[in-house]
């Protein structure tokens, strides 16, 4: 086992579907992560998919701030989405993959955040063009942007080995040769796209020494109305931790 040297966990559902559901899930994982991470507005790649809660989930994440002292990650893709989150003290926004795919959409979020305290989480963008990855983390340095990290979530391709995203790990070393200085968050969820893949792809992104790790946790997987076969219950959830010795909190 690679020693895993402050490591940070982010968990939480791949979208927050009810008041419920969102408070039942972080009530089991709060002491095990140190972010609870939802998606209120969900981008989906058909407009029939379940796309969010929208802005009543933004309601639940603050109240999950207060109860919980825990900080709520929430995917934004617009300006809008940008302004709602911050009026809901949301300070950890990240930016999801179909939206770092697109540079125009990028420049305006990298406007809209310029002089804004939060922190800002770029994902890998869903094609494998490793400029189009750094570009979007330049689009946001250029605007004096610096809480920046990037998550590493797999790309689309057509060549997976049962994977639903490749990590292609040899251009995430690229990305790195680009900007060193960027701290790197592991998707595992999203690369394995099964709950059965998420284990060895944390190992092998330990094995690159990435030591933060963002997991989808659901209260009832089989049930989730987004990525159901990814998302792994609370207990998996703490199994997991123990299996990768990576406890943070
Ligand atoms: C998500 O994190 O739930 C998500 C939609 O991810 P991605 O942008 O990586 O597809
Ligand atoms: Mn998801």
């Amino acid at each position: 086992m690679v020693k895993t040297n402050n490591p940070l966990i982010i968990a939480g559902p791949c979208a927050i579907e009810s008041k419920n559901q969102f408070f039942n899930i972080v009530d089991e994982i709060y002491t095990f992560t140190d972010i609870i991470r939802a998606g209120v507005w969900k981008g989906r790649t058909s407009p029939n998919d379940y796309s969010g809660v929208g802005e009543r989930g933004l309601n639940w994440a603050q109240k999950v701030q207060n109860k919980y002292s825990i900080p709520v990650a929430i995917e934004v893709g617009t300006t809008k989405h940008i302004e709602l989150a911050l009026n809901y003290n949301i300070k950890i926004l990240w930016i999801g993959a179909r939206t770092t795919a697109n540079p125009f959409a990028i420049q305006e979020i990298a406007e809209s955040l310029k002089g804004v305290d939060a922190e800002i989480w770029v994902k890998n963008p869903i094609i494998a063009d490793v400029k189009l990855w750094a570009g979007a983390i330049d689009r946001l340095k250029n605007l004096g942007i610096k809480k920046l990290k990037t998550i590493h979530r797999g790309f689309y391709s057509d060549k997976k080995n049962n994977l639903r995203n490749d990590p292609k790990w040899d251009l995430l070393y690229e990305f790195q040769k680009i900007h060193p200085d960027l701290p790197i968050i592991s998707d595992p969820s999203h690369i394995a796209g099964n709950s059965k893949y998420i284990e060895q792809i944390s190992k092998q992104a330990m094995q690159k020494n990435i030591n933060k790790f963002m997991i989808e946790v659901h209260n009832f997987p089989h049930k989730a109305l987004s990525d159901k076969q990814q998302q792994i219950s609370p207990k998996e959830f703490k199994i997991l931790l123990k299996k990768l010795k990576i406890y943070s909190r």
